[in-house]
């Protein structure tokens, strides 16, 4: 195991600090930042800022980043097509784009033939799939989960729920009503007798309680949810709840859209995390990791639901060329070992966590899939109350100190490191993300 000796980082550094004041003077200020990270350039998973300061990074530029930075692999891709065309419109046709669509298929989780819609970010992915949704079902109401987050246009906003500040004043959408999500670290609903676990209690709640009493099913076009909610908390739903839900949706005719923007594209160790319960989705929305960081989202939806009609939804830089060769060549890192790494790295650090979690007080839960993983803080086990501030605490000394972490959730932390990691490189960073959680929690004293 390394041991490092850990040194406190000067940042920001002088370069740092001048273009932070530029910054200020020049970009919207509604962009909230987790750090005064500044960068320069990336290798898989180091990233240095423009003071040279090296950094571990666990948060993938918000699981974007799943072949690391820079992979030569997907940058000679870039590369060679920039040489050929940047552009051409979704007016007309080009080979990656049939070719990743034909991938997608490939890879969709579900039996059934795929079509795939792309765009350019996970929102827009969303306002695909509720566009689709309520087209292909002529029905107008949605079901959505407290602590969802699907994006910030006005549709996928009426749906995210993770944090006040982002719908007020906004005035989102009607037509969405939202449901305690599947989250048995800290439910919101009792459990009945019964119930084999947290997840049957919510889809009774569901089924029981909202169906009777405020939404008609036969008025539901979908059920919008993360399989395993992001920015949420990084909550991972009980064994019970998704076969559940899809079974309500049979009953229902009600459409079950996979938001795997977060968690798809294999960071859970498999290509989608809807996976690890063996239940197919009627649309999965995609983004973030499919393009290691070249900006490209989209839908994959079964071909008896992509019912649209020609012109019925469109963008300009729907297929484009650059984003498709990188996603094409990400999934090629990925089926040669990235996968598999995400799986093995994912189960050795949760292993690593749990050990962790005996010796630090702070860390109430730990949970996860592959590389998605969170870390829940609280200031006492027993009582489980949130400790919002130490986690933030946390997140400040280590980027102090080398390491490039984020929170979600009220009081948890994420780690999602590139797929790419090496062993040496998890060790590396738990070892600095414990020493950090040391500090925080003497501070504490
Ligand atoms: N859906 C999920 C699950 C997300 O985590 C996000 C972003 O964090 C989005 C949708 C929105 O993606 P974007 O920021 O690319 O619009």
């Amino acid at each position: 195991m390394v041991t490092k000796t850990i040194t406190r980082l000067d940042v920001p550094g002088p370069k740092a600090r001048a273009l932070l004041a530029r910054d200020q003077r020049v970009v919207s200020h509604a962009y909230g930042r987790v750090a005064d990270f500044v960068m320069a350039y990336g290798r898989g998973t180091e990233a240095f800022d423009v003071d040279g300061n090296r950094y571990l990074d666990f948060m993938s530029g918000i699981a974007v980043n799943a072949t690391g930075h820079s992979h030569p692999h997907v940058v000679r891709a870039i590369q060679e097509q920039a040489e050929k065309f940047i552009h051409v419109s979704s007016d007309f046709y080009h080979e990656s784009w049939i070719r990743l669509s034909e991938k997608l298929d490939e890879i969709a989780p579900f039996e059934e033939d795929a079509v795939t819609f792309l765009g350019n970010s996970g929102t827009e992915a969303v306002e695909a799939a509720i566009k689709l949704a309520r087209y292909h079902t002529g029905r107008p109401q949605f079901i959505g989960f407290m602590g969802g987050f699907h994006g910030r246009t006005l549709g996928s906003l009426s749906f995210t729920a993770s944090k006040a500040v982002q719908r007020r004043g906004f005035m989102p959408v009607q037509g969405v009503t939202h449901i305690p999500y599947p989250y048995s670290y800290r439910p919101t609903l009792a459990m009945q007798p019964g119930d084999e676990d947290y997840g049957e209690t919510v889809v009774s709640y569901l089924e029981k309680t909202v169906f009777k009493n405020l939404v008609a099913p036969e008025d539901v076009a979908a059920i919008l949810i993360e399989p395993i909610q992001g920015e949420g908390g990084y909550v991972v739903p009980p064994a019970s709840f998704f076969p559940l839900l899809r079974e309500l949706c049979d009953r229902h005719g009600i459409l079950l859209i996979a938001d795997e923007v977060q968690a798809g594209m294999g960071r859970t160790g498999r290509w989608w995390s809807i996976e690890h319960w063996g239940v197919e989705p009627d649309i999965v929305c995609t983004a973030k990791g499919i393009a290691s960081g070249v900006p490209l989202g989209g839908i994959i939806a079964r071909k008896s639901v992509s019912t649209w009609p020609t012109s019925a939804h469109g963008n300009t830089y729907g297929g484009n060329p650059l984003a498709c060769v990188a996603a094409l060549a990400t999934i090629e890192v990925l089926e040669n070992g990235g996968l598999q790494n995400a799986a093995e790295q994912g189960d050795y650090m949760l292993q690593r966590l749990a050990e962790m979690q005996t010796r630090h007080p702070s860390i109430g839960d730990v949970r996860g899939k592959g590389l998605m993983i969170g870390v829940e803080f609280v200031q006492d086990r027993a009582t489980k109350t949130p400790d919002t501030r130490i986690r933030n605490r946390i997140v400040e000394l280590a980027f102090e100190h080398g390491l490039l972490i984020m929170g979600c959730g009220n009081n948890s932390m994420r780690i999602i490191p590139p797929l790419t990691i090496s062993r040496g490189e998890v060790d590396e960073g738990l070892h600095l993300f414990e020493y950090v959680v040391s500090l925080a929690e003497e501070e504490s004293l």
